[in-house]
């Protein structure tokens, strides 16, 4: 066995681990996302050349991080699971032909091409129409009872609209801080001489993770649906034979859709709305860090499926690096 090779896999599964950490549990990251995409693509492809060191406990095998345990718990009936990343063209159209491949099918896809929103993920759990529990997603698994902090949001409906609800719905979304209240907040910390958030994502992740919901409450939180998890009595649901026509359900029961949502027909035009996004990315109303472009079909995602920590049917479209490391050593934060 080749000691220096898994030695170097062991410090880098050890560095992703403590920045997971601080990243998820404490909300303190240390270092900017595209140096964790660099440290976690470098032990991917160590693992790749090795398959038989992976170990299941390595961050390539899992997702997030373990919920915190002073909120109470929440077990995910489906896995909330995280999303492959492709960087570049290359990387899209080789996803492209992964799943071609794995369908044996030559013809495109319709995609489903959605902003990659720069908050945290959550479930929400509506019981007959009514909102009865909501979860941060953790490790994908167990997550935090957050329920009294998702009601503060007021985007979220408390009850949804509509006649043919479903028994349980379970919608899954990100909660995130729009730039306007994130830079009107950390305007008026700084006059009061008191600490700023480092970025929208972390005064997000901070503010819905406080054991106080009044503070909760006066945060500006927004939160964009973009999938359903457990659904019970799918019959309201049956007429959506597309991830698309299942957001616009959302929507028509009155959740909250991100507006910048296309369905498009092929590679080439899903291409072609990572670039418009890219284009606009400083226009929009809220912090995207790339876009998500997800296999429409239901049927085609279930034939396609997951592997390990993420769907094969979906992937996240990064944007080039922006953030420096300066700004997140030179920031005091506060959650
Ligand atoms: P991810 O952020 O790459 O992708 C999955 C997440 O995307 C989902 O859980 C969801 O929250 C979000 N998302 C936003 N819009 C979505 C949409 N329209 N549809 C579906 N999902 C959508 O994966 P991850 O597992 O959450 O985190 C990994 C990323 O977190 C890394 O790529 C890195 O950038 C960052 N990270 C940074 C540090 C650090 O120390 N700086 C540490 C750990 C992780």
């Amino acid at each position: 066995m080749d000691q220096v090779l898994l030695q170097q896999l062991q410090q880098l599964r050890q560095q992703l681990e403590d920045y997971s950490y601080q990243y998820y549990v404490l909300d303190k990251p240390t270092v900017p996302d595209a140096e964790y995409d660099r440290l976690y693509r470098e032990l991917q492809q160590l693992e790749q050349l090795h398959p038989e060191l992976i170990s299941p406990d390595s961050p390539t095998q899992r997702v997030g991080a373990a919920p915190l345990t002073k909120f109470g718990q929440v077990s995910h009936s489906i896995p909330m699971l995280s999303l492959d990343n492709a960087f570049d063209d290359t990387e899209f159209t080789a996803f492209c032909k992964r799943m071609a491949d794995r369908l044996d099918s030559s013809q495109d896809f319709s995609f489903c091409c959605e902003p990659k929103l720069d908050g945290l993920a959550v479930s929400i759990r509506y019981e007959n129409g009514v909102l009865v529990q909501a979860a941060t997603r953790g490790d994908g698994y167990t997550g935090e009872d957050i329920t009294s902090n998702i009601k503060t949001i007021r985007a979220v409906p408390l009850k949804l609209k509509g006649d043919a609800l479903p028994v349980v719905l379970e919608v899954r979304g990100e909660v995130f801080m729009p730039l306007a209240g994130f830079n009107a907040m950390n305007d008026k910390a700084r006059a009061a001489g008191e600490k700023v958030f480092a970025n929208p994502r972390n005064a997000a992740a901070g503010s819905l993770r406080q054991l106080d919901p009044k503070i909760t409450a006066q945060r500006p939180l927004m939160f964009y649906a973009y999938a359903v998890g457990l659904v019970e009595d799918p019959a309201a649901l049956l007429d959506s034979n597309s991830h698309y026509q299942r957001l616009m359900q959302l929507k028509a029961w009155g959740l909250p859709v991100c507006p910048e949502i296309r369905l498009v027909e092929g590679a080439q035009a899903a291409l072609g709305y990572y670039q418009d996004i890219l284009k606009r990315r400083s226009q929009l109303a809220y912090e995207i860090d790339g876009v998500v472009i997800k296999v429409s079909d239901l049927a085609q995602q279930q034939a396609l499926g997951f592997v390990a920590r993420a769907p094969r049917w979906a992937i996240a479209f990064k944007f080039p690096a922006q953030e420096m490391l300066t700004t997140l050593l030179d920031v005091e934060f506060q959650v």
